[in-house]
């Protein structure tokens, strides 16, 4: 078992915080995870799951092990064990480790339908799950049909069907009652040959031929991200910092009053999502800076890093916002990335 000592993990997560590992470990193998938990059970070391690192808040010491999941093999097949399954189905599955955009490309060069339009999120196959990713009116929980994980108190390997894993707006189970629980090993993905494609959000459509493949959808959402979201290679990120926060149906009346352009997507159940990016810009913090942090300038979900700071720095950026959000709107946010903790 290769168990690095001290490592490095600054430029492991794409906000580039400041983090020292204590033990950091990659198995390549279910078999060689399942070992490394036993090893961190048996010397009572505290696990952490990382995968690219795209959606994470790191400190500045993480003792314990730290586990990359490094299982990148993923193959299609024609049929499943599924009542519901139809001719044209294609299952994808996919090793915990293999890159999320890379898995989107190669399917979608392959004629399969079903994530095209999650093209250039980054990060890891297995961290997919946890928070139901999401883009341009797809969601994972749409194509996902089971979930394989192993339990960290044993090292047993189960399968979860998607249902099991009780996904919602950017949240699953893995967020919950299993948070900290299990790894997630492998997905099974349901992709369709029969085109099916999703191009009513953003300007998607207006880029594409009235036919278009899935390989054209996929490019044509890369197109448009890289338009409005920064690299996180060229300036530190983590995508959308703050989620679009949940309100009552009578919280949104009374602001749609005061503010009638407020852009509000009613979900049912008496609640309304809001655009957290809309109400931090309407407080004028579109392109702020606070030292180490700040909003991006075209993009006012998103807090970047232009280096120098840690997670304490950026909380404090992260909390003024919230706090300006709050007293002007009465609406929390509450930050998408998972603030993981020693
Ligand atoms: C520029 C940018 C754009 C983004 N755009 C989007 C977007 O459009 N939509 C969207 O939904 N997200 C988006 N994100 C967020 C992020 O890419 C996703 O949440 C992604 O799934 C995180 O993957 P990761 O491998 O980097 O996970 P990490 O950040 O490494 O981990 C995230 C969480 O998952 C846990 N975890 C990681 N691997 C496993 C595993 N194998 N088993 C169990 N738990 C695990 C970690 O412990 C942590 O709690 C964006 C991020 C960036 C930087």
């Amino acid at each position: 078992m290769n168990i690095l000592n001290n490592v490095d993990l600054s430029a492991a997560n794409t906000l580039r915080l400041p983090c020292q590992a204590q033990r950091f470990t990659a198995p390549r193998t279910l078999s060689a995870l399942r070992d490394v938990l036993g090893q961190a059970r048996r010397e009572g070391w505290a696990v952490t799951l990382l995968g690219g690192g795209s959606n994470v808040l790191l400190p500045e010491k993480l003792p314990g092990l730290v586990v990359r999941p490094a299982l990148h093999q993923w193959w299609l097949s024609g049929h499943q064990d599924d009542q519901n399954a139809q001719e044209d189905d294609v299952f994808a599955h996919v090793g915990a480790g293999v890159n999320w955009h890379a898995l989107v490309m190669a399917t979608a060069a392959r004629g399969l339908w079903g994530i095209e339009n999650l093209a250039l999120i980054p990060g890891s196959c297995g961290a997919a799950p946890v928070q139901n990713i999401g883009a341009y009116g797809v969601e994972l929980a749409d194509v996902l049909h089971a979930v394989q994980v192993m339990e960290l108190a044993t090292g047993r390997v189960d399968w979860l069907s998607a249902e099991e894993c009780a996904f919602g707006y950017r949240d699953s189970l893995f967020k919950g009652e299993l948070a900290g629980g299990v790894v997630i090993t492998q997905l099974v993905l349901r992709l369709s040959r029969t085109p099916a494609p999703k191009l009513g959000y953003g300007d998607i459509a207006a880029r594409l031929p009235s036919f278009p493949t899935p390989l054209a959808v996929a490019e044509a959402v890369c197109a448009i991200r890289r338009e409005k979201l920064p690299d996180p290679h060229v300036l530190a990120n983590a995508g959308s910092f703050f989620k679009n926060p949940l309100v009552n149906d009578e919280q949104v009346t009374q602001l749609l009053r005061q503010y009638p352009a407020m852009p509000h997507f009613p979900q049912g159940g008496g609640k309304t999502k809001l655009a957290a990016g809309w109400l931090i810009d309407q407080c004028g913090l579109k392109g702020m800076r606070d030292g180490a942090f700040g909003v991006h300038q075209h993009q006012a979900l998103v807090l970047v890093h232009f280096g120098g700071g840690d997670r304490h720095g950026l909380m404090k950026t992260a909390n003024y916002i919230a706090a300006q959000v709050e007293a002007r709107f009465g609406v929390l946010l509450e930050p998408e990335p998972r603030l993981i903790n020693p």
